[in-house]
């Protein structure tokens, strides 16, 4: 029997974690529960969960800081980690995407939403089949190379760190050079939501991507965007 994915809870209100613990229980899910970082570094050490449900507002270490170290260590890189935020704390958010977070849950957690978000993570983690179908696809654009067979991503011939999703989101622009790829169409064909997504999730990947795979981030001349439509891949 193949074993249920393991989903790490870090929730410092004991009240909240039960209710999302209960509710991942209830869908199929192992959840696991650690209320602070220290607990769930122990856990990371341990056994790596399939996905991290990472509150901001911890006691001693921030959720934010620990994004940060989590994407900083080779072990845990590629677990995708979902942030668990207030409603409305948009500030908070674009910082976490921006630490390394995949996606955000709001709290108040709504069940079926939760559930949603967390299928959709795992389904990034997927390997994604080298396709042979899209005859414009490419392996190489300037001096980054996407070696689809190993889903590793190379510049200048040394690996870069991707996430799942960063991954994924490369390898869209690849099958689409030259094409303008909107916001919408990013989120269903990387995140896999039709009406769950938030634009800034995009943009905050596209952000993290540039800073790894461009040579002048901030200059981009790569994955640039174009007004009003979305993004486009230049080759
Ligand atoms: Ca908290």
């Amino acid at each position: 029997m193949r074993s249920l994915p393991r989903i790490l809870i870090v929730e410092d209100e004991p009240a909240i974690a039960e209710l999302i613990a209960v509710n991942l229980r209830h869908n199929g899910f192992q959840p696991i529960w650690a209320m602070d970082g220290e607990t769930a570094q122990k856990e990371l050490d341990d056994v790596l969960p399939d996905v991290i449900l990472l509150d901001w507002m911890l006691p001693k270490e921030s959720g934010l800081s620990l994004a940060k170290k989590w994407r900083g260590d080779k072990r845990s890189q590629a677990i995708p980690i979902l942030m668990l935020t207030a409603r409305g704390d948009e500030v908070d958010r674009v910082a976490g995407l921006d630490a390394g977070a995949d996606d955000y849950v709001t709290k108040p957690v709504v069940p079926k939403e939760l559930s949603a978000r967390i299928r959709a993570a795992l389904r990034r983690t997927q390997t994604i089949e080298p396709s042979i179908s899209n005859a414009k696809s490419l392996n190489k654009i300037g001096d980054v190379e996407i070696d689809r067979n190993l889903s590793v991503v190379r510049k200048n011939g040394s690996e870069v760190a991707l996430t799942k999703t960063e991954y994924r989101l490369l390898v869209e622009f690849a099958d689409h050079p030259g094409m303008v790829l909107s916001r919408d169409q990013l989120l269903e064909r990387v995140w896999g939501y039709e009406y769950l997504g938030d634009s800034r999730l995009v943009d905050a990947h596209v952000r993290r991507l540039r800073v790894k795979v461009e040579t002048q981030p901030e200059e981009p001349t790569m994955i640039v965007t174009v007004r009003g439509m979305g993004y486009r891949l230049l080759n």
